[in-house]
Protein backbone atom coordinates (compact mmCIF):
# COMPACT_ATOMS: atom_id res chain seq x y z
CA UNK A 1 0.00 0.00 0.00
CA UNK A 2 1.11 3.92 -1.17
CA UNK A 3 -0.13 4.89 2.16
CA UNK A 4 -0.04 4.21 5.77
CA UNK A 5 -1.84 4.81 8.77
CA UNK A 6 -0.50 6.16 12.41
CA UNK A 7 -2.51 6.68 14.93
CA UNK A 8 -3.13 10.34 15.53
CA UNK A 9 -1.68 10.50 18.94
CA UNK A 10 1.78 9.49 18.14
CA UNK A 11 1.98 11.84 15.50
CA UNK A 12 0.35 14.51 16.26
CA UNK A 13 0.02 14.83 19.56
CA UNK A 14 -3.55 16.14 19.21
CA UNK A 15 -5.85 12.62 19.88
CA UNK A 16 -8.63 14.08 21.44
CA UNK A 17 -8.56 13.50 25.51
CA UNK A 18 -11.75 10.77 25.75
CA UNK A 19 -12.32 8.52 22.76
CA UNK A 20 -16.08 9.83 22.52
CA UNK A 21 -14.75 13.22 21.29
CA UNK A 22 -14.24 11.22 17.51
CA UNK A 23 -18.11 11.22 17.35
CA UNK A 24 -20.22 14.46 18.33
CA UNK A 25 -23.79 14.12 18.59
CA UNK A 26 -26.04 17.33 18.72
CA UNK A 27 -29.81 17.46 18.22
CA UNK A 28 -31.46 20.79 16.62
CA UNK A 29 -34.83 21.50 17.41
CA UNK A 30 -37.15 23.44 14.59
CA UNK A 31 -39.78 25.89 15.80
CA UNK A 32 -42.94 25.22 15.18
CA UNK A 33 -44.02 27.10 11.53
CA UNK A 34 -46.57 29.83 11.59
CA UNK A 35 -48.96 27.11 9.88
CA UNK A 36 -48.69 24.52 13.16
CA UNK A 37 -48.84 27.62 15.56
CA UNK A 38 -51.98 28.62 13.69
CA UNK A 39 -53.41 25.52 13.80
CA UNK A 40 -53.02 25.13 17.50
CA UNK A 41 -49.72 22.87 17.93
CA UNK A 42 -47.60 22.87 21.08
CA UNK A 43 -44.09 21.64 21.32
CA UNK A 44 -43.89 18.33 23.22
CA UNK A 45 -40.05 19.49 23.82
CA UNK A 46 -38.60 20.71 26.77
CA UNK A 47 -34.94 21.71 27.54
CA UNK A 48 -33.52 21.04 31.43
CA UNK A 49 -30.31 22.25 30.20
CA UNK A 50 -26.68 20.27 29.96
CA UNK A 51 -27.39 18.98 27.16
CA UNK A 52 -31.13 17.09 27.90
CA UNK A 53 -33.93 16.81 25.64
CA UNK A 54 -37.67 16.10 27.11
CA UNK A 55 -39.89 14.64 25.27
CA UNK A 56 -43.71 14.16 26.46
CA UNK A 57 -45.29 11.80 23.85
CA UNK A 58 -48.90 12.14 25.09
CA UNK A 59 -50.42 9.47 27.47
CA UNK A 60 -50.31 5.76 26.58
CA UNK A 61 -53.30 4.46 24.79
CA UNK A 62 -52.88 1.34 27.21
CA UNK A 63 -52.35 2.48 30.42
CA UNK A 64 -54.58 5.99 30.52
CA UNK A 65 -52.58 7.62 33.44
CA UNK A 66 -48.91 6.64 32.83
CA UNK A 67 -47.58 9.59 30.58
CA UNK A 68 -44.85 9.26 28.62
CA UNK A 69 -41.49 11.66 29.78
CA UNK A 70 -38.28 10.52 28.64
CA UNK A 71 -34.86 12.27 28.59
CA UNK A 72 -31.92 11.95 26.65
CA UNK A 73 -28.82 14.09 26.59
CA UNK A 74 -26.09 14.61 24.30
CA UNK A 75 -22.99 16.62 23.74
CA UNK A 76 -25.45 19.59 23.05
CA UNK A 77 -28.89 20.85 22.08
CA UNK A 78 -29.92 23.59 20.00
CA UNK A 79 -33.24 25.12 21.05
CA UNK A 80 -35.62 26.76 18.69
CA UNK A 81 -34.49 29.98 18.63
CA UNK A 82 -31.02 29.10 17.70
CA UNK A 83 -29.29 30.67 14.71
CA UNK A 84 -27.54 29.53 11.66
CA UNK A 85 -24.18 31.30 13.16
CA UNK A 86 -24.91 29.80 16.52
CA UNK A 87 -24.66 26.05 14.51
CA UNK A 88 -21.68 27.11 13.49
CA UNK A 89 -19.91 28.00 17.04
CA UNK A 90 -21.04 25.27 18.94
CA UNK A 91 -22.14 22.20 16.52
CA UNK A 92 -18.10 20.94 17.06
CA UNK A 93 -18.03 21.34 13.57
CA UNK A 94 -15.02 24.29 13.42
CA UNK A 95 -13.26 21.04 15.50
CA UNK A 96 -13.89 19.04 11.82
CA UNK A 97 -12.74 21.30 9.72
CA UNK A 98 -9.41 21.60 11.55
CA UNK A 99 -8.94 17.92 11.98
CA UNK A 100 -9.87 17.99 8.06
CA UNK A 101 -7.15 20.28 7.78
CA UNK A 102 -4.76 17.89 9.93
CA UNK A 103 -5.22 15.14 7.02
CA UNK A 104 -8.43 13.08 9.22
CA UNK A 105 -11.27 11.54 7.43
CA UNK A 106 -14.37 13.69 8.66
CA UNK A 107 -18.23 13.85 7.98
CA UNK A 108 -21.29 15.91 9.17
CA UNK A 109 -24.49 14.65 8.69
CA UNK A 110 -28.23 15.75 9.33
CA UNK A 111 -30.41 13.15 10.17
CA UNK A 112 -34.14 13.40 11.14
CA UNK A 113 -37.52 12.73 9.31
CA UNK A 114 -39.00 15.07 6.12
CA UNK A 115 -39.21 18.88 7.30
CA UNK A 116 -36.91 18.59 10.46
CA UNK A 117 -34.96 20.81 9.06
CA UNK A 118 -32.15 19.34 7.67
CA UNK A 119 -31.53 21.30 4.39
CA UNK A 120 -32.34 24.75 6.32
CA UNK A 121 -29.38 23.03 8.53
CA UNK A 122 -26.82 22.52 5.89
CA UNK A 123 -27.68 24.61 2.99
CA UNK A 124 -30.29 27.08 4.27
CA UNK A 125 -33.59 28.21 2.37
CA UNK A 126 -33.71 26.32 -1.49
CA UNK A 127 -34.79 30.19 -2.52
CA UNK A 128 -31.10 31.15 -1.52
CA UNK A 129 -29.75 29.50 -4.48
CA UNK A 130 -32.03 30.54 -6.99
CA UNK A 131 -29.69 33.93 -7.89
CA UNK A 132 -26.22 34.65 -6.42
CA UNK A 133 -26.22 34.64 -2.57
CA UNK A 134 -25.20 37.68 -0.67
CA UNK A 135 -22.51 36.21 1.87
CA UNK A 136 -23.68 38.21 4.80
CA UNK A 137 -27.36 36.90 4.64
CA UNK A 138 -27.68 35.08 7.81
CA UNK A 139 -30.50 32.18 6.50
CA UNK A 140 -26.87 30.50 5.26
CA UNK A 141 -26.21 27.42 6.29
CA UNK A 142 -23.33 25.53 8.13
CA UNK A 143 -21.69 24.24 4.42
CA UNK A 144 -21.54 28.40 3.32
CA UNK A 145 -20.19 28.89 7.16
CA UNK A 146 -17.94 26.54 7.40
CA UNK A 147 -16.15 26.99 3.88
CA UNK A 148 -15.86 30.54 5.39
CA UNK A 149 -14.05 29.64 8.32
CA UNK A 150 -12.12 27.09 6.46
CA UNK A 151 -10.83 29.68 4.01
CA UNK A 152 -10.17 31.83 6.85
CA UNK A 153 -8.05 29.03 8.70
CA UNK A 154 -6.06 28.40 5.83
CA UNK A 155 -4.98 32.36 5.19
CA UNK A 156 -3.32 31.90 8.54
CA UNK A 157 -1.12 28.61 7.58
CA UNK A 158 1.74 30.70 5.61
CA UNK A 159 3.97 27.45 6.11
CA UNK A 160 1.84 25.27 3.94
CA UNK A 161 0.47 25.02 0.53
CA UNK A 162 -2.97 23.63 0.45
CA UNK A 163 -4.94 22.23 -2.32
CA UNK A 164 -8.71 22.27 -2.27
CA UNK A 165 -11.29 20.10 -4.43
CA UNK A 166 -14.75 19.83 -4.17
CA UNK A 167 -16.89 17.49 -5.22
CA UNK A 168 -21.18 17.23 -4.78
CA UNK A 169 -23.12 13.70 -5.60
CA UNK A 170 -26.74 12.74 -4.76
CA UNK A 171 -27.26 8.81 -4.11
CA UNK A 172 -30.82 7.79 -5.42
CA UNK A 173 -31.93 4.67 -5.21
CA UNK A 174 -28.81 3.20 -4.89
CA UNK A 175 -27.38 4.81 -8.02
CA UNK A 176 -24.99 7.84 -7.36
CA UNK A 177 -25.45 10.54 -9.32
CA UNK A 178 -23.27 13.59 -10.00
CA UNK A 179 -24.25 17.03 -9.04
CA UNK A 180 -22.14 19.25 -10.83
CA UNK A 181 -21.54 17.32 -14.04
CA UNK A 182 -25.89 16.52 -15.34
CA UNK A 183 -24.74 16.83 -18.91
CA UNK A 184 -23.63 13.52 -19.74
CA UNK A 185 -27.66 11.98 -19.62
CA UNK A 186 -27.42 11.36 -15.82
CA UNK A 187 -25.71 8.22 -15.60
CA UNK A 188 -25.68 6.48 -12.33
CA UNK A 189 -21.44 6.48 -11.84
CA UNK A 190 -19.88 3.23 -10.34
CA UNK A 191 -18.41 2.76 -7.13
CA UNK A 192 -14.86 1.63 -7.06
CA UNK A 193 -12.25 0.15 -3.98
CA UNK A 194 -8.87 1.44 -4.67
CA UNK A 195 -6.22 -0.62 -3.56
CA UNK A 196 -3.84 2.31 -3.74
CA UNK A 197 -5.67 4.61 -1.05
CA UNK A 198 -7.42 1.51 0.89
CA UNK A 199 -10.77 3.61 -0.17
CA UNK A 200 -13.66 3.56 -2.06
CA UNK A 201 -13.99 6.17 -4.39
CA UNK A 202 -16.83 7.36 -7.49
CA UNK A 203 -15.54 6.72 -10.46
CA UNK A 204 -15.54 9.40 -12.95
CA UNK A 205 -17.24 11.73 -10.39
CA UNK A 206 -16.70 15.26 -11.14
CA UNK A 207 -14.03 17.06 -8.99
CA UNK A 208 -13.39 20.75 -8.99
CA UNK A 209 -9.72 22.61 -8.06
CA UNK A 210 -10.85 25.02 -5.75
CA UNK A 211 -8.30 28.12 -5.43
CA UNK A 212 -10.87 30.67 -4.09
CA UNK A 213 -13.74 30.57 -1.68
CA UNK A 214 -15.88 31.47 -4.81
CA UNK A 215 -15.18 28.11 -6.56
CA UNK A 216 -16.27 26.39 -2.76
CA UNK A 217 -19.34 28.13 -3.17
CA UNK A 218 -19.79 27.96 -6.84
CA UNK A 219 -20.02 23.96 -6.20
CA UNK A 220 -22.60 24.44 -3.68
CA UNK A 221 -24.95 26.62 -5.63
CA UNK A 222 -24.58 24.37 -9.35
CA UNK A 223 -25.16 21.13 -6.79
CA UNK A 224 -27.92 22.63 -5.06
CA UNK A 225 -29.29 23.99 -8.44
CA UNK A 226 -28.93 20.56 -9.99
CA UNK A 227 -30.70 19.00 -6.98
CA UNK A 228 -33.92 21.27 -7.38
CA UNK A 229 -34.30 20.57 -11.28
CA UNK A 230 -34.06 16.60 -9.95
CA UNK A 231 -36.47 17.67 -7.57
CA UNK A 232 -39.18 18.51 -9.82
CA UNK A 233 -39.56 15.26 -11.53
CA UNK A 234 -40.75 12.99 -8.60
CA UNK A 235 -42.75 14.92 -5.32
CA UNK A 236 -40.57 13.19 -2.64
CA UNK A 237 -37.18 13.34 -4.36
CA UNK A 238 -35.46 15.31 -1.50
CA UNK A 239 -37.16 12.80 1.07
CA UNK A 240 -35.31 9.92 -0.49
CA UNK A 241 -32.40 10.82 -1.56
CA UNK A 242 -29.03 11.34 -0.19
CA UNK A 243 -26.61 14.47 -0.89
CA UNK A 244 -22.78 14.29 -0.12
CA UNK A 245 -20.55 17.73 -0.85
CA UNK A 246 -16.89 16.62 0.25
CA UNK A 247 -14.00 19.08 0.18
CA UNK A 248 -10.16 17.41 0.06
CA UNK A 249 -8.18 19.14 1.53
CA UNK A 250 -4.29 18.22 0.42
CA UNK A 251 -1.77 20.00 2.06
CA UNK A 252 2.19 20.19 1.88
CA UNK A 253 4.25 21.77 4.51
CA UNK A 254 8.24 21.98 4.51
CA UNK A 255 9.81 21.34 7.24
CA UNK A 256 13.56 21.55 7.98
CA UNK A 257 16.05 20.18 5.46
CA UNK A 258 14.07 20.61 2.69
CA UNK A 259 11.48 17.56 3.56
CA UNK A 260 7.91 17.87 2.58
CA UNK A 261 5.00 16.22 5.14
CA UNK A 262 2.14 16.31 2.71
CA UNK A 263 -1.32 15.24 4.10
CA UNK A 264 -5.00 14.61 2.59
CA UNK A 265 -7.91 15.25 4.63
CA UNK A 266 -11.62 15.60 3.64
CA UNK A 267 -14.97 16.65 4.70
CA UNK A 268 -18.02 15.21 3.85
CA UNK A 269 -21.38 17.15 4.33
CA UNK A 270 -24.29 15.05 4.42
CA UNK A 271 -27.80 16.07 3.94
CA UNK A 272 -29.64 12.10 4.58
CA UNK A 273 -32.87 10.83 2.86
CA UNK A 274 -35.68 11.69 5.71
CA UNK A 275 -35.37 8.99 8.37
CA UNK A 276 -39.26 7.95 8.43
CA UNK A 277 -38.01 6.28 5.33
CA UNK A 278 -36.38 3.20 7.44
CA UNK A 279 -39.21 2.98 9.25
CA UNK A 280 -41.21 2.39 6.68
CA UNK A 281 -38.33 -0.18 5.28
CA UNK A 282 -38.56 -2.06 8.55
CA UNK A 283 -42.05 -2.14 9.42
CA UNK A 284 -43.06 -3.95 5.75
CA UNK A 285 -40.70 -6.51 6.42
CA UNK A 286 -38.98 -5.69 3.75
CA UNK A 287 -35.26 -7.58 3.74
CA UNK A 288 -32.20 -5.76 3.15
CA UNK A 289 -31.95 -7.40 -0.53
CA UNK A 290 -35.25 -6.19 -1.29
CA UNK A 291 -34.87 -2.56 0.45
CA UNK A 292 -32.98 -1.33 -2.85
CA UNK A 293 -36.06 0.89 -4.68
CA UNK A 294 -36.70 2.46 -0.99
CA UNK A 295 -33.66 3.31 1.17
CA UNK A 296 -31.09 0.74 1.82
CA UNK A 297 -28.31 3.06 2.76
CA UNK A 298 -30.37 4.61 5.55
CA UNK A 299 -30.73 1.15 6.96
CA UNK A 300 -27.18 0.24 6.16
CA UNK A 301 -26.14 3.82 8.18
CA UNK A 302 -28.41 2.41 11.33
CA UNK A 303 -26.64 -0.82 10.90
CA UNK A 304 -23.07 0.63 10.92
CA UNK A 305 -23.70 3.08 13.44
CA UNK A 306 -25.40 0.35 15.90
CA UNK A 307 -22.94 -2.39 15.36
CA UNK A 308 -19.75 0.51 16.40
CA UNK A 309 -21.77 2.09 19.02
CA UNK A 310 -22.28 -1.79 20.81
CA UNK A 311 -18.46 -2.68 22.38
CA UNK A 312 -19.58 -6.06 22.71
CA UNK A 313 -19.50 -6.31 18.76
CA UNK A 314 -16.31 -4.16 18.31
CA UNK A 315 -14.45 -7.24 16.17
CA UNK A 316 -18.08 -8.24 14.74
CA UNK A 317 -18.62 -7.44 11.06
CA UNK A 318 -19.61 -3.93 10.30
CA UNK A 319 -21.82 -3.79 7.06
CA UNK A 320 -19.99 -0.98 5.39
CA UNK A 321 -20.03 -2.42 2.15
CA UNK A 322 -23.89 -3.04 2.09
CA UNK A 323 -24.63 0.85 0.55
CA UNK A 324 -23.19 3.34 -1.59
CA UNK A 325 -23.40 5.38 1.53
CA UNK A 326 -21.83 3.05 3.84
CA UNK A 327 -19.13 3.00 1.14
CA UNK A 328 -18.36 6.25 0.56
CA UNK A 329 -18.52 7.32 4.38
CA UNK A 330 -16.49 4.30 5.62
CA UNK A 331 -13.08 6.10 6.47
CA UNK A 332 -14.49 8.57 8.78
CA UNK A 333 -17.27 6.42 9.88
CA UNK A 334 -14.80 3.01 10.43
CA UNK A 335 -12.20 5.54 12.75
CA UNK A 336 -10.19 7.55 10.37
CA UNK A 337 -11.79 10.41 11.54
CA UNK A 338 -14.34 12.11 13.15
CA UNK A 339 -18.13 12.57 12.90
CA UNK A 340 -20.61 15.24 13.52
CA UNK A 341 -24.06 13.82 13.63
CA UNK A 342 -26.88 16.47 13.63
CA UNK A 343 -29.92 15.09 14.44
CA UNK A 344 -33.38 17.67 13.35
CA UNK A 345 -36.51 17.65 15.12
CA UNK A 346 -39.46 18.95 14.99
CA UNK A 347 -41.34 19.67 18.36
CA UNK A 348 -44.91 19.39 16.99
CA UNK A 349 -46.82 16.61 18.90
CA UNK A 350 -48.14 15.27 15.74
CA UNK A 351 -44.73 14.28 14.71
CA UNK A 352 -44.11 12.22 18.16
CA UNK A 353 -43.34 9.18 16.88
CA UNK A 354 -41.02 10.18 14.39
CA UNK A 355 -38.91 12.72 16.58
CA UNK A 356 -38.68 10.01 19.59
CA UNK A 357 -37.12 7.58 16.64
CA UNK A 358 -34.75 10.57 15.79
CA UNK A 359 -34.17 11.08 19.52
CA UNK A 360 -33.21 7.36 20.16
CA UNK A 361 -30.97 6.82 17.11
CA UNK A 362 -29.06 9.90 18.13
CA UNK A 363 -28.12 8.97 21.53
CA UNK A 364 -27.22 5.61 19.93
CA UNK A 365 -25.02 7.27 17.96
CA UNK A 366 -23.64 8.91 20.98
CA UNK A 367 -21.80 5.71 21.77
CA UNK A 368 -19.86 4.94 18.57
CA UNK A 369 -15.89 4.09 20.31
CA UNK A 370 -13.16 5.16 17.25
CA UNK A 371 -9.51 6.14 17.18
CA UNK A 372 -9.06 8.75 13.95
CA UNK A 373 -6.09 8.20 12.19
CA UNK A 374 -4.24 10.60 9.77
CA UNK A 375 -3.39 9.64 6.00
CA UNK A 376 0.09 9.86 5.49
CA UNK A 377 3.18 9.01 2.69
CA UNK A 378 5.37 5.93 4.20
CA UNK A 379 7.86 8.18 3.77
CA UNK A 380 7.05 10.64 5.79
CA UNK A 381 5.39 8.19 8.18
CA UNK A 382 8.74 6.64 8.37
CA UNK A 383 10.74 10.00 8.99
CA UNK A 384 8.55 11.02 11.56
CA UNK A 385 9.07 7.44 13.19
CA UNK A 386 12.87 7.69 13.36
CA UNK A 387 12.63 11.15 14.66
CA UNK A 388 10.70 9.54 17.90
CA UNK A 389 12.98 7.07 17.82
CA UNK A 390 15.53 9.78 17.93
CA UNK A 391 13.93 11.94 21.00
CA UNK A 392 13.09 8.60 23.03
CA UNK A 393 17.31 8.33 22.90
CA UNK A 394 18.03 11.93 23.50
CA UNK A 395 15.43 11.48 26.62
CA UNK A 396 17.01 8.06 27.46
CA UNK A 397 20.39 9.80 27.31
CA UNK A 398 19.03 12.52 29.36
CA UNK A 399 18.83 10.50 31.97
CA UNK A 400 22.47 8.76 31.98
P1 LIG B 1 -35.74 18.61 5.66
O1 LIG B 1 -34.58 18.95 4.79
O2 LIG B 1 -35.34 17.92 6.93
O3 LIG B 1 -36.81 17.87 4.95
P2 LIG B 1 -36.18 21.45 5.63
O4 LIG B 1 -34.82 21.93 5.97
O5 LIG B 1 -36.58 21.52 4.21
O6 LIG B 1 -36.40 19.98 6.17
O7 LIG B 1 -37.20 22.24 6.56
C1 LIG B 1 -38.61 22.18 6.42
C2 LIG B 1 -39.20 23.58 6.56
O8 LIG B 1 -38.97 24.10 7.85
C3 LIG B 1 -38.58 24.56 5.60
O9 LIG B 1 -39.58 25.43 5.15
C4 LIG B 1 -37.56 25.28 6.43
O10 LIG B 1 -37.29 26.58 5.93
C5 LIG B 1 -38.21 25.30 7.80
N1 LIG B 1 -37.20 25.25 8.87
C6 LIG B 1 -36.47 24.17 9.22
N2 LIG B 1 -35.66 24.44 10.24
C7 LIG B 1 -35.85 25.72 10.56
C8 LIG B 1 -35.29 26.62 11.55
N3 LIG B 1 -34.35 26.21 12.40
N4 LIG B 1 -35.74 27.88 11.57
C9 LIG B 1 -36.67 28.30 10.71
N5 LIG B 1 -37.25 27.52 9.76
C10 LIG B 1 -36.84 26.25 9.69
MG1 LIG C 1 -34.25 18.41 2.82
Amino acid sequence: ADTLEIIASKSTGSEPSTPDDNVNVVVRVRPLSQKERQAGHESILQFPGNGQVMIDSGRDSGSRNKTNVRVFTYNVVFEPGATQDDILDYSGIKRLIEMAVEGFSCTAFCYGQTGSGKTHTLTGPPDLFQNRPNPADPRHGLIFRAFLYLFQMLKSRTDTHFVLKASFLEIYNEKVMDLLNTGSGRKPLTVRWSKKSGGFFVENLFTVDCEELDDLLAVLEEGMRNRAVGSHQMNDHSSRSHTILTVHIISEQKMEGGIFISKHGKINFVDLAGSEMTKKTMSEGTTLEEANNINKSLMVLGYCIASLSDSKKKSGHIPYRDSQLTKLLADSLAGKGVTLMIACVSPAQYNHAETLNTLRYAFRAKRIRTKPIIIMDPREALILSLKRDIQALEAENEHL
